[in-house]
């Protein structure tokens, strides 16, 4: 077995000698601990025959895993700098394929197609750059991508609104928007010792898995997300008053959307984070034909 990358001494020495710079505006925090990439990848559940992508590489410490446990991984590396030390530190490695290119421009779906022709088990395992975790977890969810699910590090704070309950602090329309899609869990927390540099706040790895059915049957997606959304507009409002200002010509509307509130059983006083995503639901439905 080929020495692990992200032992801090062996880091140390392939930054040294690309005398390699840290960009703070690319999320460029690196794993140093082998044990948490490792169980990064136990959460993933790869075999044999799974495909992985992976958005930023980095040296490749979280790569050089990933190519031991799947039959093929491809990984996208916005920055430039770092293909010649990919191109060294993965050379044993021969399922491994990096793409240059910001993942939040790629066609996704095009690359799965012709990265993995022959492979029906894929999964999205990263160490996200921080600036961008949103969308680029939102942008992989919406477009519908054929994976089974998503491990990634990201910052604790973002995991705990993923994850929210109805009913907690954190909950919100990003915890409806991904369990929409997904069963979403935090499966660790990481202490910020395991990165060079170290990032600033805690961070965790998630667990997304892919439903095969959303949990609630909406007629129109797009506007079922602008009613979640405009419900949490302002948190110390009600939902009524968030509604009546987001939504438009709420104003004009406020009758109906009175109506809506009451033919849905929900009080027009309660605050958007103590509705359940199926309650949400049959407000949008109720809603849409008369603001679409
Ligand atoms: N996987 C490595 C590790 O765990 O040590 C590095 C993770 S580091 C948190 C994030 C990586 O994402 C960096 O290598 C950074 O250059 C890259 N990156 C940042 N923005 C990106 C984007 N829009 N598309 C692709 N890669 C990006």
């Amino acid at each position: 077995m080929n020495k692990d990358i992200a032992t801090p001494l062996r880091t140390r020495a392939i930054l040294e000698k690309y005398g390699f710079s840290f960009k703070k505006s690319l999320g460029q925090n690196f794993l140093i601990d082998t044990n948490i990439l490792k169980r990064i990848v136990d959460f993933a559940e790869l075999t044999e025959e799974s495909g992985a992508v992976e958005i930023g590489p980095g040296i490749g410490a979280l790569t050089e895993q990933l190519a031991r446990s799947s039959k093929k991984v491809t990984a996208f590396e916005i920055d430039q700098r770092l293909l010649p030390i990919l191109n060294e530190t993965l050379e044993p490695y021969d399922n491994v394929s990096i793409i240059h290119s910001d993942v939040l421009k790629a066609d996704l779906a095009e690359v799965l197609k012709e990265e993995f022709p022959s492979i029906s088990d894929i999964m999205v395992v990263a160490n996200l750059p921080y600036y961008v975790t949103t969308p680029i977890i939102m942008k992989i969810l919406e477009e519908k991508l054929p994976v089974r699910g998503i491990v990634v590090m990201l910052q604790k704070e973002v995991a705990d609104r993923i994850s929210a309950k109805p009913g907690s602090k954190e909950y919100g329309s990003l915890s409806i928007a991904i369990q929409y899609y997904t069963e979403a869990e935090t499966v660790l927390i990481v202490p910020k010792t395991v990165f060079v540099p170290q990032p600033n706040v805690d961070s965790a790895v998630i667990r997304l898995t892919m439903r095969k059915e959303p949990p609630v049957k909406v007629t129109d997606e797009e506007f079922f997300f602008t009613v979640t959304r405009s419900s949490f507009a302002q948190r110390r409002k009600t939902i009524l008053n968030n509604l009546v200002s987001q939504l438009s010509n709420g104003k004009e509307k406020k009758d109906i959307i009175l109506s809506a509130l009451a033919e849905s059983g929900i009080d027009p006083a309660r605050r958007g984070e103590t509705l359940s995503i199926e309650e949400f639901a049959v407000l949008s439905e109720k809603l849409l034909p008369h603001f679409k």
